[in-house]
């Protein structure tokens, strides 16, 4: 695509971020200018409990190019995310944060990049993550390792986030995933195609708080682990062989020592360390398959990933959103 007749959707999850949205909508303008017209800003109201909402709503009466997608609660940025991708009628499609943490001016470069026709997907990487607690750094740095460390076909990207662009092809292939559990960055990731990243330094909150405390992040972490990778289940088979060796051996040793020292009484340390060590293996190894089964029965129950109270906007009536032309479609 080398002309500029494209259209090209942002896709903006928003959680109680009423004091966001119009620096957002304002800093589009100002640092999309060139794009102006051929944007489309769909705002996904995660259950927000603020007047997100009503914010979202009244930049709909000003600007025609605000869709809402509005959820009948709160299902997660990646429901969200889902959504908002669904409803997306871009020729390429653009995630991104309400908070300013993804910089508008950025999705030039990334525009340039993928009219050049090289690439289906640009992914900006955080060089900077100063406007990040040291904590965070270190666990989100630590993650990536580990992530790739394990999971054999799907390489993250390291500092990469949901800040990219995608292309229509890439859009459509994420929307036939059926999966449930949806960590879109290793979603995009498995999708492939020809990508590329662009360094960007990444600023702090432009207003509210992060929506992410670290329990919420360690689950996040847990789902996309889980769901990239069998390794955590299939590694207590090599553990098992290995405690079954060492055990082997000690019975060699304690059966010898009987036959030629006679039966030795003491033995409650050993015998303790042995029961506990085993014990709390045997409880470890079992988590694990109860994550996987806890996820499976979310897979099996194939409830939809998020439900749409309604969609709102100029846009969304010309275009029928996704869920709603189906349902018409069947009936
Ligand atoms: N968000 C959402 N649903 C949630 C939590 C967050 O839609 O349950 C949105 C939030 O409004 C924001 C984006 O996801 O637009 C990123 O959230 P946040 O800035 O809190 O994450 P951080 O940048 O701290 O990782
Ligand atoms: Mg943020």
């Amino acid at each position: 695509m080398s002309n500029t007749s494209f259209r090209l959707s942002l896709v903006v999850p928003v959680y109680n971020e009423e004091e966001s949205i119009d620096a957002f909508i304002a800093a589009i303008d100002d640092e999309l200018a060139p794009l102006k017209d051929q944007l489309e800003i769909v705002f996904v109201n995660d259950g927000s409990r603020d007047r997100t909402r009503e914010v979202v709503e009244q930049a709909i009466a000003r600007d025609p190019r605000v869709t809402l997608v509005n959820l009948a609660r709160n299902f997660g940025k990646e429901a969200a995310l889902t959504a908002g991708l669904h409803q997306a009628q871009g020729d390429a499609v653009v995630p991104m944060d309400v908070d300013l943490q993804d910089p508008p001016a950025l999705i030039l470069e990334f525009v340039k990049l993928w009219q050049s026709g090289d690439y289906d997907t640009v992914y900006g990487i955080r060089v900077d993550r100063s406007a990040d607690t040291p904590m965070k750094r270190l666990t989100a740095g630590g993650f990536y390792r580990f992530f790739n460390a394990l999971s054999s076909q799907t390489k993250l990207p390291e500092n990469a986030g949901d800040f990219r662009l995608i292309d229509r092809r890439v859009v459509e292939a994420i929307k036939q995933l059926p999966e449930r559990n949806r960590f879109m960055k290793g979603l995009f990731a498995w999708a492939g195609f020809r990508s590329v990243g662009v360094p960007y330094e990444r600023p702090a909150r432009h207003a509210g708080e992060t929506k992410f405390n670290y329990w919420k992040l360690w689950n996040f972490a847990l789902d996309g682990l889980l769901s990239f990778s069998s390794w955590p289940l299939r590694v207590w088979s090599y553990v098992g062989v290995g405690v079954s060796a060492v055990a082997f051996l000690y019975i060699l040793k304690i059966i010898t020592q009987v036959i030629f020292f006679g039966i030795d009484v003491p033995g409650y340390a050993s015998l303790m360390s042995v029961v506990l060590f085993l014990g709390g293996i045997q409880l470890i190894s079992l988590g694990i398959i109860g994550e996987y089964i806890g996820r499976m029965f979310v897979e099996v129950k194939q409830r939809p990933v998020y439900l749409i109270e309604g969609v709102y906007g100029e846009y969304a009536r010309r275009t029928e959103p996704q869920a709603q032309s189906k349902e018409q479609g069947e009936a």
